[in-house]
């Protein structure tokens, strides 16, 4: 198997030295296994990812050095793929719309009879209050969730994946998916196209990516990834979460800290190989 791997940014911000770490060691990685280098534009989130954020992000990594393949694959202009995923679980009847705010799953997960609120990748559990609700009964202000519970009685094996990073590959267990995980939203209230975790998982399998790169805050939501995987019958990527890059105080560093923007270290007139070092990572 050939080895191809992505850099998959949400142009909400600007890059800062964990994105260039996470861009950089994927490019090494493919260059090292003489693999090839995607990027993909993660812009579903309309109101958030801007062109000009774009058009930065492509000028850092092409200023570190990095080449990578076109076209670009831009998410918002794959919508119908992510739409066809989502019929496709809806048919299996194992989806349903969900018309609750964050204030009524607080409410709802925090009552007596339903024990303590857990969190899992996404936030809160989500307590199952629309889970009886039919799926073609969607409204445009209706969230789409998976039933997870119906999604495992459809596997009969529960897939496993091979993790070659530092953070260990889970064991998935019904249990840890059921009550660790649950009914995770597939697309969002008043947006026409999937949310996270059915497009990476969609453009994953159509940009054939053998190894997914990406940081270890997003290890939770691998399990994710290879149930829907197995749900929609496609192939599961090896997977590599690579360690955070933290500030001096040991937080890890958001889009927010401007301070630490690729933009802000070259005005400054550090070399992309100053980068590099800033990292831990080697000399090309
Ligand atoms: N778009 C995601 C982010 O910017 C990364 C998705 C991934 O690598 O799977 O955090």
């Amino acid at each position: 198997m050939g080895f191809v791997t992505r850099f998959a940014p949400s142009p909400t911000g600007q890059l800062h030295l964990g994105h260039a770490f996470s861009a950089l060691l994927a490019h090494d990685m493919a260059q090292a296994a003489d693999g090839r280098f995607l990027l993909r534009i993660e812009d579903t989130d309309t109101a958030r990812c801007t062109p000009a954020f774009e058009a930065q992000i492509t000028d850092d990594l092409t200023w570190l050095g990095l080449t990578w393949e076109t076209p670009v694959l831009r998410q918002s202009d794959n919508v119908d793929a992510y739409d066809a995923a989502l019929m496709q679980l809806g048919d299996m009847g194992l989806l349903y719309p969900c018309s609750c705010t964050r204030g009524d799953i607080r409410r709802a997960a925090s009552a007596p009879q339903e024990g303590a609120a857990m969190f899992g990748p996404d936030g809160m559990i989500y307590p199952g209050t629309c889970r009886h609700r039919p799926w073609h009964e969607r409204r445009h202000t209706d969230a789409v969730r998976l039933d997870m519970g119906k999604a495992l009685d459809r596997l009969a094996d529960l897939p496993q994946y091979i993790e070659t990073g530092i953070h260990p590959a889970l064991r998935l267990t019904r249990a840890h998916l059921l009550h660790e995980v649950g009914d995770i939203v597939l697309a969002r209230r008043d947006t026409k196209s999937a949310a996270y975790h059915l497009s990476v998982v969609v453009d994953d399998a159509a940009q054939a990516i053998s190894h997914v790169v990406r940081g270890e805050d997003l290890a939770t939501a691998t399990p994710i990834h290879v149930v829907l995987q197995a749900l929609l019958g496609l192939a599961t990527p090896i997977y590599h979460h690579h360690r955070l890059i933290r500030d001096e105080h040991g937080k890890r560093l958001a889009k927010r800290d401007d301070a630490r923007a690729i933009a802000l270290y070259r005005a400054e007139g550090a070399s992309p190989n100053d980068v590099r070092k800033m990292v831990g990572l080697p000399a090309p």
